[in-house]
């Protein structure tokens, strides 16, 4: 007796499922039953409309609002030459938006096949700069945000916000509501951090980063921080980040120690596909065998990230391993595959810091790394052919 299962939940055609059940039949089996289960999925289509580099304000304005009656969500991309024009949705007509190949000012239309479709490169050819009160991450130089992991006391920071400014540092980072393993842990001090934080950035110019844990804090940390981080273990958080999705400030997304680049890339899709483009990730080393170091950090990542999107990637050499002693060679490895910048973790006496001492530089340490990170990397040896 066989029972064949299928036609469902996205999965083979019927026709399938009947050829199946045919090659059964001549090897005279009995078939008891065909068993059809689910519905098929929903599934989010993206077309891209590229209009051509002659179109007008007014063929570009038709095609959002064409987008829109077929039943998507139109996502403007506005480039030095030409302007693209995003069509996303479930319940949308695709046929319509094919047929917006022949309007007027567009050159072509096509469909993007991952599943992450605004925060793709083929949404956005060239590379996003997100502007962080002035600092731009993703623009030609490397941006490096260091400072504690937590804010500890006034002196604490503004010791390390200068000693980092002093070494060339660009931005401040500075933990006011820490994720902690355990709850007996020391867990920021909350609002009396941001306001020191607010200080630090008044001495010294230095934007501030600082993690948002719950979607009840969005508001209070927006009126003190420059840029609110998302920690790994609130990578997909889907609250957090619909909320984060409306705020005016930009977001740095790490990404979660056990999510693959795709999860990280979709986490970031929430936030653009809610309206929020200023997005910076932050690969910050994942789970794996290795006991030798806190995290691994998965430098192929950087460079993956940077290939499917446009948006900047940052590197944490700090949680990616764990270790004082690797924060310049790892630094310099990411700048190396593409990273656009590092968060360094700086204490002014890591062994005396009240979370993440292991992994966290003094102020000299910091100097000696920024000075490494411009130093040229070995020569080769190679044998070239001569010119001809
Ligand atoms: C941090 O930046 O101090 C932190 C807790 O990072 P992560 O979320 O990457 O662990
Ligand atoms: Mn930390």
């Amino acid at each position: 007796m066989v029972f064949i299962r299928g036609g469902g939940a996205g999965s083979e055609p019927v026709y399938e499922v009947v050829k199946t059940a045919q090659r059964f039949r001549q090897g005279r089996d009995k078939i008891a039953a065909f068993v059809f289960g689910g519905t098929e999925k929903e599934k989010v289509i993206a077309m891209i409309v590229n209009m051509s580099d002659s179109a007008t304000e007014e063929q570009i304005n038709h095609i959002i609002q064409r987008i829109r009656e077929a039943g998507f969500q139109p996502h403007v991309t506005r480039g030095t030459e030409r302007a693209i024009v995003a069509a996303v949705g479930s319940q949308g007509r695709r046929h319509e938006i094919e047929a917006l190949s022949v309007a007027p000012g567009v050159d072509n239309v096509v469909a993007i096949a991952q599943p992450f479709k605004l925060v793709s490169r083929q949404t956005r050819p060239h590379p996003s700069v997100v502007d962080v009160a002035g600092v731009k991450i993703g623009g030609p130089e490397v941006v490096v945000i260091a400072g504690p992991c937590s804010v500890e006391s006034r002196e604490q920071l503004l010791d390390t916000a200068k000693g980092v400014k002093h070494a060339g540092a660009t931005m401040l980072r500075g933990g006011a509501y820490k994720p902690r393993t355990s709850p007996y842990e020391f867990q920021g001090l909350g609002i009396e951090a941001l306001k020191i934080l607010r200080e630090a950035r008044e001495l010294t110019g230095l934007p501030v980063v600082t993690e948002v844990m719950s979607t009840e804090d969005v508001d209070l940390i927006c009126e003190y921080a420059d840029m609110l981080q998302v920690g790994a273990r609130n990578m997909q958080n889907f609250a957090l980040l619909r909320r984060l999705a409306t705020v005016k400030k930009p977001i740095l997304l790490k990404r979660g120690p056990s999510a693959s680049v795709k999860e990280w890339l979709l986490a970031a899709e929430y936030l653009l596909s809610g309206g929020n483009d200023q997005v910076a990730l932050c690969e910050r080393g994942i789970k794996t065998f290795e006991t030798g170091m806190r995290n691994t950090f998965d430098l192929a990542a950087v460079a993956l990230a940077k290939e499917l999107s446009h948006l900047p990637v940052i590197a944490d050499p700090s949680h990616g391993t764990g270790k004082q002693s690797l924060i310049g060679a790892v630094s310099r490895a990411a700048i190396a595959v593409g990273a656009d910048g590092l968060i360094v973790e700086v204490h002014p006496c890591p062994e005396r810091a009240l979370s993440d001492g292991p992994q966290s530089l003094d102020i000299p340490q910091f100097e000696r790394v920024m000075r490494g990170l411009s130093e040229p990397l070995r020569p080769l040896l190679v044998s070239l052919p001569a010119q001809a």
